[in-house]
């Protein structure tokens, strides 16, 4: 199989859909699955769809048109901020999009009007995180303007954390949003759709006990496909943590003495790497580097160190005598790294378990063992 690549387990994908969805349904909370670190793939999207889901959420243009033309017809809500050069498009893919400007909010309203559409608008509110939001003290004036226009609808309110100053949301900030929640009714009329408290950031609130109010909604993306907490990295009980594979090539092995001829010409490299210090240490040669991921965030195999990277190339260190040149190494991502290895156009997608058989004895694939757990 072409190197490098990305071996993705769409089952255990699903699992951890259903695994989410199902313990925040009890809350009264549905999931949109966030398909912007994998780039619109549409299969993975449709894993999560079909495993409960309530709709998709991508922050990109490119990445929407891809989730459509691979056959995705579920809601797709646009997380980003529109560009006022795409609003065209924007209404006639996404139903739904994401807003802070009044002036982008009437331009998707006059281009639903030539497309004969109703544009859904969320608005998105500041409660600590400091990218994106209106002042929660505005958000009345703008949402009765709003209210007032032809060709969008006022459906929601959403808050956002821990994406720029990396603060998770507190009880006390849901109950904010969720008073927010109420008092944006006396201008949108009788409902307000979406409440839509956060990330994955915000799974410590929601799966924590609390009172979840007003608050229907979470966008999650990370908690999927990783397992894990974003905000403490804590790997989240009963999901799995290595649906992603990232698979390099060994292209050279040697015995090259680690510190023999290296002369630093920007000091602050030899700070950060890390040399073996290890005497049976093998040094190996891998084709992937930084146009490919995020070497750093890739976690090393035990008995194994990076000992660093460059555009094309990365470095190891391991003990393990029997990998030699043509050998995979294996890797699992973070978030860092997997967004970036998604969007690289030499890494290849291999998908595992792409058929979902769970009543089936017949399970195709290398894993079928796991299906049947
Ligand atoms: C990326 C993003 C999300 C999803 O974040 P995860 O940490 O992957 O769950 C949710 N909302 C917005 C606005 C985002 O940009």
């Amino acid at each position: 199989m072409s190197c490098p690549r990305i071996d993705v387990d769409l089952h255990k994908i699903r699992q951890n859909t259903r695994s989410i969805v199902e313990r925040l349904n009890v809350s009264g909370i549905h999931v949109t699955a966030v398909t912007k670190a994998v780039c619109g793939h549409p299969d993975i999207a449709k894993a999560m769809c079909d495993s409960g889901a309530a709709g998709l959420a991508e922050s990109r243009l490119s990445n929407v048109k891809r989730l459509r033309q691979g056959g995705m017809t579920c809601p797709i809500t646009l997380i980003r901020t529109p560009m006022l050069s795409q609003v065209d498009d924007i209404v006639q893919v996404c139903e739904a999009s994401y807003n802070t400007e009044i002036k982008v909010i009437a331009a998707l309203a006059a281009a639903a009007l030539r497309h004969n559409k109703v544009h859904a608008i969320i608005l998105m509110v500041e409660m600590g995180d400091l990218r994106e939001g209106i002042m929660p003290q505005d958000l009345g004036e703008i949402a009765q303007q709003v209210v007032d226009m032809h060709g969008v609808a006022l459906t929601g309110i959403g808050a956002n954390f821990a994406c720029l100053s990396g603060i998770a949301p507190t009880a006390e900030k849901m109950r904010e949003l969720s008073v927010l929640a109420n008092s944006i009714e006396q201008y949108s009329g009788p409902f307000l759709q979406t409440v839509s408290g956060g990330s994955s950031a915000n799974l410590p609130w929601a799966l924590g006990g609390y009172a979840t109010g007003r608050i229907n909604d979470l966008r999650l993306g990370e908690a999927i496909l990783l397992g894990v907490d974003p905000v403490t990295g804590d790997k989240i009980g009963g999901m799995f943590g290595d649906a992603f594979t990232l698979v390099a090539e060994v292209i050279e092995t040697d015995a090259k003495s680690v510190d023999a001829f290296v002369s630093y010409t920007d000091p602050t490299m030899a700070k950060t790497r890390l040399a073996p210090n290890n005497s049976a240490t093998t040094r190996l040669l891998l084709a992937i580097g930084h146009q490919d991921t995020d070497a750093a965030g890739l976690s090393m195999p035990a008995g194994t160190t990076l000992i660093g990277a460059t555009s094309d190339h990365s470095v190891i260190g391991t003990n393990d005598a029997t990998l030699g040149v043509g050998s995979e190494m294996r890797f699992q991502m973070n978030y860092g790294a997997l967004m970036r290895a998604m969007a690289a156009p030499d890494v290849q997608i291999s998908l595992r378990n792409d058929r979902p058989a769970p009543n089936s004895r017949d399970v195709q694939g290398p894993f079928k063992h796991l299906a049947l757990i």
